[in-house]
């Protein structure tokens, strides 16, 4: 239960080390999202991602063409 190897991105699967389990601060406190992605990604991943896909997210999040909210609710 205790397992201290490297986390695993649920979005790129890459390999990535959250700060949550360790002594260093996370990397992801460096990325500003808003509450509504935070709200998505908490539905879709289940966990923490690695930084460059927080980053990207965030850049995302700048750009209103791009809702995942609002295009989920019109499926
Ligand atoms: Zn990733």
């Amino acid at each position: 239960m205790s397992e201290a190897g490297p986390d695993r991105c649920p979005r790129c699967g890459g390999a990535f080390r959250c700060g949550v389990n360790g002594a260093a601060p996370c990397p992801c406190t460096t990325i500003t999202l808003s509450a509504a992605q935070r709200a998505d990604l908490r539905q879709r991943y289940s966990g923490c991602l690695c930084l460059r896909c927080l980053a990207e997210l965030e850049r995302e999040g700048s750009q209103p063409a791009d809702h995942p909210v609002m295009r989920a609710a019109s499926r």
